[in-house]
């Protein structure tokens, strides 16, 4: 390690995050000790955003740095953990001073609104590219897994979908509002819904890559199938006003990047939802049941299907 590297560390990520007492110790060592809550399991998730992929090469370094957390806290959330540590490794071409500050304040504006602490990362020089990994804790045997839906579950989505993958499309023109542009830069993650519905949902997953390809990977863990009513889903007020319907639905199913969490509750714990909602402040909607079926049925509010023509990001 050079001696840049030692300042650069010292300098910016030594003291990004204040200490937590279950941090026996954090970063300057060869790892970092950490003290897991009795009778917890860990959550352990880590996900890279790499430049020109995951955020343009002129993207502000405080959004970077901001959204590099929310979707490694949004899969904590998708499990209903509770977030604990974080790890960063880091590539750079080069020691930019006003980048690394930029993008440490964003990281730091949503670490500390979770009290996550940074504990420890890796530096290196490359192509920009960021990988986070973040750990949680969830009482044990209690964690929201994809794989426990159960035919007659209603199906939910939190907040509002579509906006993230329209700022996108907006992004190069005009008509970006301010508003809109933080649904993809900044996203939300849901952690305290995520925890809330420990013991009320059946399942649950993120939807980063849109709700048809994330609740498809839920119905195909959990063996089961799905009738979705699309009159229910709530869509972003900018996207639900787009005239065309196949437009409107391919952002809001195919779109990506929303980080709302898609989740599978019994009826008779629905009446749950809106305490929890109200609590998290943030809306839960139905948007149709779980079938004994494997197959995914897209309804309209006259009840014709509609098959959506697109799968949402894949990567490969
Ligand atoms: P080693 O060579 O032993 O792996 P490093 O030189 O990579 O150690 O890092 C020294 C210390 O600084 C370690 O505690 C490491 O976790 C921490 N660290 C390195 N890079 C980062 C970073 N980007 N953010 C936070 N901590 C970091
Ligand atoms: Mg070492």
């Amino acid at each position: 390690m050079s001696a840049g590297e030692i300042e650069i560390i010292g300098r910016y990520f030594a003291d990004l995050t204040p200490p937590r007492a279950d941090v026996r110790l954090g970063i300057g060592d060869d790892a970092a000790l950490l003290q897991p809550p009795p009778g917890c399991e860990l959550a352990v998730s880590t996900d890279t955003l790499t430049s020109g992929v995951h955020f343009a090469a002129d993207a502000a370094p405080a959004d970077v740095g901001y959204k590099a957390l929310a979707v490694n806290l949004s899969d904590l959330a998708a499990m209903g953990a509770e977030p604990r540590w974080a790890l960063l490794a880091l590539t750079l071409p080069s020691a930019d001073e006003h980048w690394l500050q930029q993008f440490c304040a964003g990281l730091r504006e949503l670490a500390l609104q979770h009290s996550v602490a940074l504990v420890g990362g890796d530096l290196g020089r490359g192509p920009l590219s960021i990988t986070l990994q973040v750990i949680g804790s969830v009482p044990a045997g209690t964690a929201l897994r994809r794989d426990g839906a159960r035919a007659g579950d209603g199906i939910y989505v939190s907040g509002e979908l579509g906006g993230a993958a329209l700022a996108l499309a907006l992004r190069a023109g005009a008509g970006l509002t301010d508003a809109l542009r933080r649904r993809l830069d900044r996203p939300t993650p849901r952690v305290a819904c995520g925890s809330a519905l420990r013991g009320v949902a059946h399942a649950a997953i993120d939807i980063s890559d849109g709700l048809l390809a994330d609740l498809g990977r839920l119905a195909t863990a959990s063996r089961v199938g799905a009738e979705i009513e699309l009159a229910r889903l709530p869509l972003c007020r900018e996207v639900a006003a787009l005239a065309d319907e196949r437009q409107r639905l391919r952002f809001a199913l195919a779109g990506g990047d929303d980080y709302e969490l898609c989740f599978c509750v019994a009826p008779e714990r629905e009446s749950q939802l809106a305490t929890i909602a109200a609590l998290c402040g943030v809306p839960l909607t139905r948007i149709g049941a779980i079938t004994a079926g494997t197959e995914l049925n897209w309804r309209r509010a006259d009840g014709s299907g509609y098959t959506p023509d697109t799968r949402g990001y894949l990567h490969f």
